[in-house]
């Protein structure tokens, strides 16, 4: 389960509406306990690929994911995954994420339909590769901090 503040939700969704109708892209810090992935900081990463092939792809550099792993480092924390958009496509893992997954990060799809963000989801990917299976997320409400 990855564990997740409508603040950071809300967060995702604006950096997916800024880049419509292209991919975002960026990477989830925080802490595991256990079965729960908590998301404390995200960190928006610029979507790499060629500007058309932008709308359905996106690309993180070993160089930003070395950065994204070392300033999670710096502030004790840890790199538990990605997020990126899909525009005008439902939040479920294409073969090109599929291909670009590793095991053990959560991967946060969010659907922008039209300009707005609307459905989050989650996927782990499988020790095998072959396929995701949806991971369960659990939104919190900021104001019952
Ligand atoms: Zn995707």
């Amino acid at each position: 389960m990855i564990v997740i503040t409508d603040e950071k939700i809300a967060e995702i969704n604006m950096y997916a509406e800024l880049e419509y109708p292209h991919e975002c892209c960026g990477a989830l810090l925080g802490r595991v306990e256990s079965e729960r992935k908590n998301v404390i900081g995200i960190i928006p990463i610029s979507n790499k690929r060629e500007p058309e092939a932008k709308h359905n792809r996106f690309l993180i550099q070993p160089e930003e994911f070395l950065s994204c792993e070392k300033t999670a480092r710096k502030q004790g924390v840890d790199l538990i995954g990605f997020y990126h958009s899909h525009p005008d496509h439902p939040s479920f893992p294409s073969d090109y994420d599929l291909e670009h997954a590793l095991p053990v990060y959560s991967y946060v799809i969010v659907s922008v339909t039209l300009g707005k963000a609307d459905e989050v989801t989650s996927w782990l990917l499988r020790e095998d590769r072959t396929q995701f299976d949806k991971e369960f997320v659990q939104i919190l409400n900021c104001s019952h901090f």
